[in-house]
């Protein structure tokens, strides 16, 4: 080859390059739903939630632009979100009725449809990457309780006593619960965490982890760890995950009904995840949700007063917001 066939290929690939390299990414985050009461008129409060959204969506941007798969970018930015105080998750976590932290997590991949879940353990750090061992390295989807901590012990996973989780705040509000006694419409369990991530191979994986609700009893699980309710993946839909009342969630089949809303109606992901929540509204439950697709398209659909919430996209579009707009 000459030298100016070598010039001029190399100015050609130098050129060309850029294009195809900008390869699109998204994550989009919730940190739960619900009536935001003690928030609203406390500005500092609000600005801790702000930028602990920022700092978890931020790192899952730098995660994906050094190539880091959307499997790997859920569990490090659920992870950013369990170790904070502030959500109900991780170290967060809302109390039972026995005053204990009974923790749930799942995660799903949307270009394999594998899964894992793990329900009401009690010493796991950091639920989701428990949700994520079950799914890779054992044959099941859905591991329980103390089951659950011995695989998480086996797979090496960072263990901690149940008193890890304490936090003054969610024991006030168990202790203020039960005080009122009042059974239904219990508001306190704002702080739900979930993630879905577009990659820049183009694949997607969602995740949520949650303590749960507060005062609750019977080894009571909600939507967050069941596959399909609270959590839901597939390349060729969506990837959603849920927060707000789970019982309403499982009921509706949440996260898949948005699925298939895309799948078989065609419907956008904005639209389906609208069409989820009208449902919800109908059924007299409250919540949100957040999702993605494959092209990066963007939801953040909830009917509480305010919803834990962010996003960042290759195309340089950002947002973090708690109240509706
Ligand atoms: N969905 C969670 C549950 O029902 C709670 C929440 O998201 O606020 O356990």
């Amino acid at each position: 080859m000459k030298a100016y066939q070598i010039l001029i290929l190399a100015l050609s690939l130098w050129i060309v390059t850029p294009v195809f390299s900008q390869e699109k990414y998204a994550v989009v985050i919730h940190g739960g739903a619900g009536v935001m009461g003690r928030l609203k008129e406390n500005k500092e409060e609000q600005q801790k939630y702000l930028v602990k959204l920022e700092e978890a969506l931020l790192l899952g941007e730098k995660l994906l632009k050094e190539g880091k798969t959307a499997e790997d970018v859920v569990v490090e930015v659920i992870s950013v979100m369990e170790n904070s105080p502030l959500f109900n998750a991780g170290k967060g976590a809302v109390f039972t009725a026995e005053g204990k932290n009974e923790l749930d997590a799942s995660i799903m991949n949307g270009a394999t449809l594998n899964a894992g879940a793990i329900a009401g353990v009690r010493d796991i750090k950091n639920p989701i990457t428990a949700a994520r061992e079950v799914m890779n390295n054992s044959e099941h989807v859905f591991l329980s309780g103390k089951g659950a901590s011995e695989f998480a012990k086996k797979q090496g996973l960072e263990m901690v006593d149940n008193k890890y989780f304490f936090t003054e705040l969610r024991y006030q509000s168990l202790k203020q619960l039960q005080k009122r006694l009042r059974e239904r419409s219990n508001n306190d369990n704002t702080g739900t965490v979930g993630c879905a991530v577009l990659d820049t191979r183009g694949n997607i994986c969602a995740g949520t982890s949650t303590g749960g609700m507060t005062n609750k009893k019977y080894g009571r699980i909600g939507d967050s760890p069941v596959i399909g309710a609270g959590t839901y993946a597939n390349n060729k839909t969506c990837a959603v995950s849920c927060t707000g009342h789970g019982e309403y969630y499982i009921r509706l089949g949440f996260a898949r009904d948005i699925s298939a809303l895309m799948e078989y109606k065609n419907m956008r992901v904005e639209e389906a995840c609208r069409e989820e929540i009208r449902k919800l509204s109908e059924l007299q439950g409250t919540g949100g949700v957040i999702a993605l697709d494959a092209q990066g398209n963007i939801a953040m659909e909830f009917n509480t007063e305010g919803m834990f919430r962010g996003f960042i996209k290759s195309s340089g579009e950002k947002e973090i917001a708690i109240f509706k707009k």
